[in-house]
């Protein structure tokens, strides 16, 4: 197949990222398994990505994550100066067949105003839109810009305006999926793991009062707003309180974490982040948003580690009750899942992962996207 993509992953983070990253990581397993498929790859992200793909542009030499606890208009205004360089490019070039975006509105907004002349282009909405309906207003691309989701859930609760002009949806991957029933069983350890950007909707202080409660370890991985380190949160300060992250960590999680039951580590990274998944008795997730993609769920099943959660965005799409994990409605029930999920059976987890989360399973739906993409803009069949 002979096709030209231009995979803008924007000016935030690396690709692959150094550590927390979801649409990062979801495009650094993504685009080795296009190229397998004969895709050539164009990548518009920072200078710093150091992913094996055909070409690639930057703006911004670094990553711009520290930046995005700045006032909303600067965080636009970062993510604009970077499209206006994608723009730049794809006016400079005309072998692109299809851009392939995962910028948070102002991506979509900015590709959908090249007009007609623009390249057929593919939208992945990468959030639960249902908040911000305002992001994206009315969508105008005409026939050219089309979006897919990365659950079915998440598509059900988009602005009508994104529905519209949906193709469907991919669930994401890892390639820790892959072999995974061939991989050597961990020793399990005691402990739970809420492995995630800390965040009001990811429900950590949900997490930490109910490990106090049924007195089971529960170990809390990911970056608060931009602090990566228990350090480095410390030697902010005050400052730092100006994140809305920071301040529901210090106010509402912080309280709980002693250090010796609950422990907040930062953010874990390769192995020792494999190792303290596939190590959990079982990965938590107390959320109160409604998931969009759940990358780190399909990552805990991918490693045998059954998933105790509450039932919300795309949980019960990933998760099969009683079979991979432990679903409910109500919060208060968590901590009888928790002890009720040491009956299920990791190397199911693994199975089922290893069937429907592999990169190859989700490049090949991407591919069958992009020949819709290119069919409804009317460009050539690939
Ligand atoms: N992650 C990580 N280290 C951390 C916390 C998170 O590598 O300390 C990774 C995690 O493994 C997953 C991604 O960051 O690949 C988070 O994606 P997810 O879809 O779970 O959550 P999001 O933050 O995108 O809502």
């Amino acid at each position: 197949m002979s096709l030209t993509v231009l995979m803008n992953a924007g000016p935030w983070l690396s690709v692959p990222p150094p550590g927390y990253g979801g649409i990062e990581n979801v495009i650094a397993t993504l685009v080795p398994e296009l190229r397998r498929l004969g895709v050539r790859v164009v990548l518009a992200s920072v200078g710093s990505s150091t992913l094996p793909v055909d070409d690639r542009m930057s703006v911004f030499a670094d990553e711009q994550f520290a930046a995005l606890q700045r006032p909303y208009n600067q965080v636009c205004g970062i993510a604009q100066a970077h499209l206006a360089g994608v723009v730049r490019e794809l006016h400079s070039r005309d072998d692109i067949d299809l851009v392939h975006d995962h910028v948070e509105a102002v991506g979509l907004a900015t590709l959908a105003a090249m007009g007609p002349a623009g390249p057929p282009t593919l939208h992945t909405l990468h959030w639960d839109l249902a908040k911000h309906p305002a992001l994206y207003g009315s969508l105008d691309g005409g026939a050219r810009v089309r979006v897919n989701g990365v659950s079915a859930s998440q598509l059900a609760r988009a602005p009508l305006a994104l529905r519209e002009h949906s193709v469907g949806h991919v669930h994401l991957s890892t390639p820790l999926a892959v072999d995974a029933d061939r991989r050597p069983r961990p020793e399990k350890g005691g402990h739970l793991l809420i492995l995630g950007r800390i965040n009001p909707g990811k429900g950590q202080d949900v997490g930490a009062r109910l490990a106090h409660r049924v007195g089971i370890p529960l170990v809390l991985a990911g970056p608060v707003g931009p602090y990566h380190r228990p350090a480095e949160l410390a030697a902010a300060g005050d400052e730092a309180r100006q994140n809305p992250d920071v301040r529901f960590f210090l106010d509402e999680v912080a309280p709980h974490v002693d250090g010796d039951l609950v422990r907040w580590v930062g953010t874990v990274a390769g192995q020792e982040r494999d190792d303290l998944l596939a190590s959990a008795r079982a990965s938590l997730f107390p959320l109160r948003w409604e998931e969009p993609g759940g990358t780190a769920v399909v990552e805990s099943l991918a490693l045998g580690t059954p998933v105790v959660a509450t039932a919300r965005g795309c949980l019960p799409e990933l998760i099969e009750h009683g079979r991979t994990g432990l679903l409910t409605a109500d919060e208060d029930e968590l901590a009888d899942l928790v002890l009720a999920a040491d009956l299920l059976d990791p190397d199911e987890c693994r199975r089922v992962a290893a069937r429907r989360f592999t990169p190859a399973v989700m490049a090949q739906r991407y591919v069958e996207l992009y020949q819709r993409v290119r069919e409804l803009a009317g460009t050539t069949r690939l």
